[in-house]
C-alpha cells in the first residue's frame, strides 16, 4: 500500500469484531486506565449482538430478543476515546496495520486485534446443493429460519412438513431438540412437523463423554425426534436430501424428502481471514502462544493479536487444542488485552495458557444436561434457569455505563 492519505482515520487500538472476543477485549483494556485513555475504534457489521449460547432459544422465541441480545454499540461508546464503526472489513495490510473496509474507509493503527470469529456455514465444496441448507448462530440467520418455519408450518404448507438437521455434535443435538419443542406446541396456524436429525459417527456428542451422548438421543426420542446415526449426508436436492444410510460397514443411499434442512456440522472459518495477510492453518489465523499474529513463515507480526475462533495458537509447530467456544474467547480476551498494553509501554508480554476442557451445558429442548468430563447432571429446570442466570452476567459484564 503507498503512504497514508488524509482521509485514513488513526487509532491507538482497532478491534475487529465486536462479539464474544472483541467486546472482551475492549472491556479488558478498560479495566485499566492506562486501557481508558487509548483511543479505541471497534469494527463489526453487527451493532447488536443475540446470546450464541442459546441461539435455538432464540429461534424460537423461548427466549425474546430483547432479554437475549447485547446493544454492542451502546456498549463500545459509551466512553468518548471510543468509536463503533459498523461496516464490513474486506482486507487488512498486517505489516502496515491498515485495515480497509468493503465501502472504501482506511484505517490505522498502532495495535490491530482481529476478532472475526466463525462461521456455521455447510461445506458447499464437499456436498453437492448443501448450499441451500441454513444455519443459525446470527440474528439474521435466526430470522431467515424462523421465517421458513412460519411458512411451511401455516395452513396450506406441505402435508407432512419435515425439517432435517445436519450434525449430532452439541449444536445438532440443540436444536434438533428446539425443533421438536416447537413442534409440540402446535396449533391451528401452526401446524407440528417432524424433525430429522442426521448424525455421521456411530453416537451424538462426539466431543462429550458416551453417557451424555446416550441421553442426548434418549432425550430427542422421547420428544419426537427422527434420530439417524451412522447416516451422512451426500446431496441436497430442492425437494429433500440424499443419504448414506448405516456408513461406514453397510453403507445404503436413501432418499429422504425434506422441506427444510438445518446445517449444524460444525464452524469454518470465515472467508475474510484470507484476506488480512496473517498465517492460516485450515483456515485459521495462526498466533504464538502471546496470541500475536504469525506470518506465513511463523514469524511474529508486530502490533496485531488475534483472539477468539478465528485464532489457532501454534507452539513449537503443533497446534494446541483451543475449544472454539465462549469461556476460551474470555480467557484469550484476557491476556490481549493485557498483551496490547504491554507492547504500547514496551513491558514483558503474557503467555495464554491451554485448558481443553470446561463444563458444557446442552439444552435439548425440554431437557438439559451439564456435561464435564465424565460427569453429567440431568437436571432440566436447573440447568435452564443456570444457563439464563450465566447470559444475564454476561450482558451485566458489558452494560453501557456513562460517558467519561
Ligand atoms: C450454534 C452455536 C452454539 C454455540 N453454543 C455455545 C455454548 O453454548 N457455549 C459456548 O461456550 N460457546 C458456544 N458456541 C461458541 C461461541 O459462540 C463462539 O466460540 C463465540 O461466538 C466466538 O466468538 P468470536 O468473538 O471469536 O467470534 P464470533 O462470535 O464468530 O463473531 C465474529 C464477529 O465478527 C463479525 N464479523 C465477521 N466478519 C466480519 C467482517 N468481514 N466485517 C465486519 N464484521 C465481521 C461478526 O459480525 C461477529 O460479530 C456456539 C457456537 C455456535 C455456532
Amino acid at each position: 500500500m503507498s503512504s497514508p492519505s488524509p482521509a485514513v482515520e488513526r487509532y491507538d487500538v482497532i478491534i475487529l469484531g465486536a462479539s464474544m472476543a472483541g467486546i472482551e477485549v475492549l472491556y479488558q483494556l478498560r479495566r485499566k486506565r492506562r486501557g481508558r485513555t487509548l483511543r479505541v475504534a471497534v469494527v463489526d457489521r453487527q451493532e447488536v449482538h443475540g446470546y450464541i449460547p442459546l441461539c435455538q432459544e432464540r429461534l424460537s422465541r423461548r427466549l425474546h430478543d430483547a432479554s437475549a441480545r447485547l446493544h454492542t454499540a451502546g456498549y463500545v461508546t459509551s466512553s468518548q476515546h471510543t468509536e463503533m464503526i459498523v461496516g464490513t472489513v474486506a482486507r487488512m495490510n498486517s505489516v502496515a496495520r491498515r485495515v480497509l473496509l468493503a465501502d472504501g474507509r482506511a484505517l490505522d493503527a498502532r495495535i490491530i486485534v482481529v476478532a472475526l470469529g466463525s462461521v456455521l456455514a455447510p461445506p458447499a465444496d464437499r456436498i453437492p446443493g448443501v448450499e441451500g441448507a441454513l444455519a443459525v448462530k446470527f440474528d439474521h440467520e435466526a430470522q431467515e429460519v424462523r421465517e421458513r418455519l412460519q411458512r411451511l408450518r401455516a395452513p396450506g404448507g406441505p402435508e407432512q412438513p419435515r425439517v432435517v438437521v445436519v450434525g449430532g455434535g452439541i449444536s445438532g443435538v440443540e436444536m434438533a431438540g428446539e425443533l421438536a419443542w416447537m413442534s409440540q406446541r402446535s396449533d391451528d396456524l401452526q401446524r407440528p412437523f417432524e424433525v430429522t436429525l442426521l448424525h455421521s459417527g456411530p453416537r451424538l456428542l462426539p466431543a462429550l463423554c458416551e453417557r451424555a451422548g446416550a441421553l442426548a438421543a434418549e432425550h430427542l426420542e422421547a420428544q419426537g425426534v427422527d434420530l439417524r446415526v451412522r447416516a451422512r449426508l451426500t446431496q441436497m436436492r430442492s425437494d429433500g436430501v440424499v443419504i448414506e444410510d448405516r456408513v461406514p460397514t453397510s453403507p445404503e443411499q436413501l432418499d429422504m424428502p425434506a422441506d427444510l434442512v438445518i446445517w449444524a456440522g460444525g464452524v469454518r472459518p470465515p472467508p475474510v481471514l484470507d484476506e488480512l495477510g496473517v498465517g492460516q492453518r485450515d483456515g485459521w489465523l495462526t498466533v504464538d502462544r502471546e496470541l500475536r499474529a504469525l506470518d506465513a513463515d511463523g514469524a511474529a507480526i508486530e502490533g496485531v493479536f488475534v483472539a477468539g475462533d478465528a485464532a489457532c495458537v501454534v507452539d513449537e509447530g503443533g497446534v494446541w487444542p483451543t475449544m472454539k467456544r465462549a469461556i476460551e474467547c474470555l480467557w484469550q480476551a484476557k491476556i490481549a488485552a493485557k498483551n496490547i498494553l504491554a507492547s504500547l509501554q514496551g513491558t514483558p508480554r503474557r503467555a495464554h495458557r491451554l485448558r481443553e476442557d470446561f463444563p458444557h451445558g446442552v439444552s435439548i429442548g425440554a431437557r438439559s444436561l451439564v456435561v464435564y468430563g465424565p460427569l453429567v447432571l440431568d437436571l432440566p429446570r436447573i440447568n435452564t434457569w443456570f444457563r439464563r442466570f450465566l447470559m444475564r452476567r454476561y450482558f451485566a459484564r458489558y452494560r453501557a455505563r456513562a460517558r467519561g
